[in-house]
């Protein structure tokens, strides 16, 4: 199958969160399955070059639409992992990708719809027919209605459309002149059954689009598929997604095992085997580890583990409750390393306190910033992460920690719920428990779940490794997702043309 994904986010060339290790690992994946996977990318500015093969120019002369002007773009390529990876670069008086960043311009839907068009141009001027096209969150979902409303007429052939949802919270809401501006008379798809908003009937709802117009679509787990059918975790969509439910299932992220795997981690100190029958040098390694960032961060070792948290702090990850975790933890004579990026506004003044509150504190660290290295000599020194989501569609430090023998210590909510299960739930077999969960995102269930893990790690070190065990043992390899995938390329293929499955 000829698979072409489109994304805003592609680890290693540029990622913001899990959507770029998402598209990255099934791409990757699907490339070892036989298909043939392409992904098509904005030309940021921030793109990584270095990881990038066969760097090259690979159409000078495309051009696409906004505003009935015509604009010039060019196309590059290179290949990640035996992905052809495709990198447009608008040449546009606004400089579109050229922001330091990838989102949280003030001009992001406009930004994304030009993408999405110009995309649509690039597909349908290149050779062979995509068998899918997957498309990715709001950011990408417009292209959708794009090509079934504007390079269908012009004779564009392609078999499916896809849709992920990663995060339903994030939906593209907007004017329906932004829509007009690149070819799709707003006023036209400003109806219920099109891209009309749920709660708003005055505005456009990209993420809406994609669900409507793709074959089918998908989300990042099983439970998130569930809950987001509901009022309370749907953001004014899971009508939509109701409605168009026999098109849909939640499908579990996996994580890429080479790029997390503490064996062959460039960015660690003490590489350590993932086979739980070398657990003894597993433990003196992580040790080693923890040992060599201390020192390196100025800390001293506590009595307590290592708790470490590393996330955007955004409101849908708990920040206060991570803000109270740090205090309560380093209370009850353990450490605590935050590494933390896109921080929210709301709570930059209480991060800024708690650094001054702790300045000096030999059993605490705080890193406000995007730091791939970091992150990963982090997974491989901590005793254990904690994940206090508000909500959270798969979650993928929870799957990373394991993998590098770190405890998740995890709220029960989404892809932590299918992933994360408590070391002292006695109705959970014992094989499977692998962590310690909460259900009630508050300082009370926070402080309790800290309890319990800080006790199992300080007083019953045969429990701990017990745990390290379990979570080396589980199987979180891209494979069984990329070919749930395939069986919804199937289904979407067999319900859109006359394609047959082999
Ligand atoms: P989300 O996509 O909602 O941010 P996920 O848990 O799905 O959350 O994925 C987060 C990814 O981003 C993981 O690979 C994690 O290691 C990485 N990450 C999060 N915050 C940082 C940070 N501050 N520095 C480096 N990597 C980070």
């Amino acid at each position: 199958m000829r698979i072409v994904h489109v994304a805003t986010e592609f680890a290693p060339l540029a990622k913001v969160g899990g959507l770029g290790d998402v598209v990255h690992g099934l791409a990757k994946e699907q490339a070892a399955l036989g298909h043939q996977v392409e992904v098509i990318l904005p030309k940021y500015d921030i793109i990584k070059y270095h990881n990038l093969e066969n760097f090259s120019l690979e159409m000078g002369d495309l051009w696409s639409f906004e505003d009935s002007s015509r604009y010039h773009n060019a196309v590059w390529t290179g290949y990640v992992d035996k992905v052809k990876v495709h990198l447009i670069e608008p040449h546009h008086n606004h400089y579109y990708f050229n922001r330091g960043k990838i989102y949280g311009t003030a001009d992001d839907v406009e930004r994304f719809l030009y993408f999405c068009r110009a995309a649509g141009e690039f597909l349908h001027l290149q050779r062979g027919r995509p068998d899918i096209i997957h498309l990715h969150d709001w950011p990408t979902a417009p292209l959708a209605p794009i090509i079934k409303h504007i390079y269908k007429d012009l004779g564009f052939s392609y078999g499916s459309i896809v849709l992920t949802i990663h995060n339903i919270e994030h939906q593209g809401k907007c004017s329906p002149a932004n829509l007009s501006r690149i070819g799709l008379r707003g006023e036209d798809f400003r109806s219920e059954e099109r891209l009309q908003d749920p709660k708003d009937p005055s505005v456009i709802n990209l993420l809406k689009g994609g669900i409507v117009y793709s074959d089918s679509f998908t989300t990042v787990s099983p439970t998130y598929a569930k809950e987001i059918m509901t009022p309370s975790s749907g953001f004014g969509l899971d009508g939509i997604v109701r409605l168009f439910e026999s098109n849909f299932k939640g499908i579990l992220n996996g994580i890429e095992l080479d790029s997390w795997n503490p064996a062959s981690d460039p960015f660690i100190s003490f590489p350590y085997p993932t086979n739980s029958t070398f657990i003894e040098t597993i433990i003196k390694n992580k040790e080693a580890n923890k040992e060599s960032l201390f020192k390196k961060l100025n800390m001293t070792p506590s009595k307590g583990p290592l708790i470490a948290c590393i996330s955007r702090l955004a409101k849908q990850k708990g920040p206060k409750l991570i803000l109270h975790a740090i205090q309560y933890a380093l209370k009850q004579n353990g450490s605590f390393i935050l590494l933390g990026s896109s921080i929210d506004p709301e709570f930059e003044k209480e991060f800024g306190e708690l650094q001054q509150l702790y300045k000096g504190n030999p059993h605490f660290h705080m890193k406000l910033s995007f730091d791939e290295a970091f992150s990963h000599s982090l997974f491989a020194a901590a005793d254990a992460i904690f994940i206090p989501s508000l909500f959270e569609p798969c979650g993928l430090t929870q799957m990373i920690g394991m993998r590098y023998g770190t405890i998740p210590i995890a709220r029960k909510t989404g892809g932590l719920s299918d992933t994360v299960f408590d070391a002292d739930n006695s109705k959970i077999p014992l094989v499977n428990r692998n962590g310690f969960t909460f259900d009630n995102p508050d300082t009370t269930s926070v402080e309790r779940v800290l309890k319990r893990a800080m006790s199992c790690y300080e007083t019953d070190k045969k429990k701990w490794k017990q745990l390290i065990q379990t979570d080396l043992n589980t199987d979180f390899s891209w494979k069984k997702s990329a070919l749930a995938y395939d069986q919804i390329y199937a289904q979407a293929l067999s319900k859109t043309s006359d394609f047959k499955v082999a």
